[in-house]
């Protein structure tokens, strides 16, 4: 049977072409990656999670002024988003110090930093995704100097935004990533936020207990990731069964 046209596969989603130009259907799979793909395994109910958090996430972005390609939510699996061109940076916005920063500057995971840092990584799998200074990306014209000061300000709205709303049901929003795309719109571009925001991009932990609620689970084997991944949802009200109950379905004769 003739299905839609491929046409990108990643490590935990795969494209295809949308019903209409400029549109694309984002597909949520269950695969976990870390580690650049060194470590893997496929934790059944992920792709379902994350999709219904990263819908959860992209419309209340949308619902406060900062734009996303996402449209619309199509099923467990699949979103409806716009098509856009991928700026090849991973930026990402940091409020306490863990990950790759506790190890480069030799600080304490938790530690909370002065300010929201943003940094840029290049995507790039082959090499790792490098940190780069803002420099090499207008050198190197992966963005201009006028994207980047959007692309700045665009990534501290979100964190101002994820860490209000993660506050609000007891979790700390210690670092994520996000990417951004490009839509031209009547010869004019407009960046959005595009990918995904869900656990499997954000560092989450419990602000009482600090017992993480993201990828970090998977990363160093402290659990069961759709566990963590399944108490962001019901914390958020987004599990599929919280929803079931408010619409019912209407019977024709
Ligand atoms: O590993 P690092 O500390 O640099 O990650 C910072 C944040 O960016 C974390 O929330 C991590 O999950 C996210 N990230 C990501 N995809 C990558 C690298 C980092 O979502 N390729």
């Amino acid at each position: 049977m003739a299905r839609r046209k491929k046409i990108y596969e990643g490590k935990a989603k795969i494209l295809y072409e949308g019903p209409e130009p400029g549109t694309i259907v984002q597909y949520f799979k269950d695969d976990a990656t870390a580690f650049n793909a060194e470590k893997k395994a496929v934790i059944e109910g992920k792709g379902v999670l994350n999709n219904r958090l990263s819908e959860f996430f992209m419309t209340g972005l949308q619902a406060v002024g900062i734009p996303t390609h996402f449209i619309k939510r199509l099923n467990m699996r699949e979103q409806l988003c716009r098509h856009v061109e991928i700026i090849p940076l991973e930026v990402i916005v940091r409020n306490y110090a863990a990950g790759s920063m506790a190890k480069r500057l030799g600080l304490e995971e938790g530690t909370q930093l002065p300010r929201p840092i943003v940094e840029f990584s290049y995507k790039d799998d082959a090499l790792g995704d490098p940190l780069v200074p803002e420099e090499y990306i207008v050198a190197f014209g992966w963005a201009s100097q006028q994207d980047l000061d959007d692309i700045v300000s665009i990534a501290l709205r979100v964190n101002d935004f994820l860490a209000g709303v993660m506050h609000g049901v007891g979790i700390k929003l210690i670092d994520f990533k996000i990417e951004i795309g490009r839509i031209w719109e009547n010869d004019f571009p407009r960046l959005v936020v595009a990918d995904e925001i869900s656990p499997d991009s954000c560092r989450l932990w419990d602000i009482e207990t600090g017992q993480k609620l993201d990828k970090d689970v998977f990363r160093r084997d402290l659990g069961n990731l759709a566990d963590a991944y399944t108490e962001v949802a019901r914390r958020l009200g987004v599990l599929p069964s919280n929803v079931t109950h408010a619409t019912k379905p209407t019977l024709i004769n």
